[in-house]
């Protein structure tokens, strides 16, 4: 399913295809997913405005494509001025390009007595860039708007349909929570299991 009919969209979906149609190991699906990702992000003029728009609330998710074989899909997050995401973890490989504004992604590490540290500073992820996560390079991080005055939106490719996934969100004592995202234009709405 596409929700979003702009060429610039449908190419970059039909070319994550083939990259995924081969079935390379994950660092070549990483390095070609980003290049064609930055390419998609490189022009701010193909999202709808229906999947641009900030929600006072909180962050807000849209589905734009899942793949009919569940092998990865494509969401667009908008955050509001100061909107952030608890800690949370994929599970699967994920690519997070910025279209619009930019975004700090702080990454954290699980200690051996559960309890998680940062790993690092955070990473200011601009206009145009694009970050990896997956459990083999880092699958821990909080994700924020690194503007105050405007929304930030960035464009998500995750290695299944994410929208099916059972992951988890943590406290920094190592405290954890299920849930399975959901999405706004989807009348679905994230579920926390345990
Ligand atoms: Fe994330």
């Amino acid at each position: 399913m596409t929700n979003v009919r702009h060429p610039r969209f449908t190419t970059f979906v039909d070319l994550i295809e083939r990259l995924v149609d081969d079935a390379p190991g994950e660092p070549t699906i990483l390095e070609g997913g980003s290049a064609l990702l930055r390419k998609l992000i490189a022009h701010d003029d193909w999202l709808p405005e229906a999947y641009a728009t900030h929600d006072p609330k909180g962050y807000t998710q849209y589905l734009l494509h899942v793949d009919p074989r569940e092998r990865f899909s494509v969401v667009s997050f908008v955050w509001g001025p100061g909107q952030k995401s608890p800690i949370h973890n994929h599970t699967v490989w994920g690519l997070i390009g910025v279209l619009r504004g930019s975004e700090y992604s702080q990454a954290y590490v699980r200690q051996p007595d559960g309890s998680l540290v940062e790993a690092g500073p955070p990473v200011l992820v601009r206009e145009g860039s694009v970050e990896a996560v997956s459990p083999n390079i880092g699958d821990l991080h909080a994700v924020s708007n690194a503007l105050t005055d405007r929304p930030s939106i960035s464009i998500h490719l995750y290695g299944a349909d994410i929208g099916k996934v059972r992951r988890s969100i943590f406290q920094l004592d190592g405290g954890t929570k299920t849930f399975i995202s959901g999405y706004s234009n989807a009348s679905t709405t994230t579920k926390y299991i345990s």
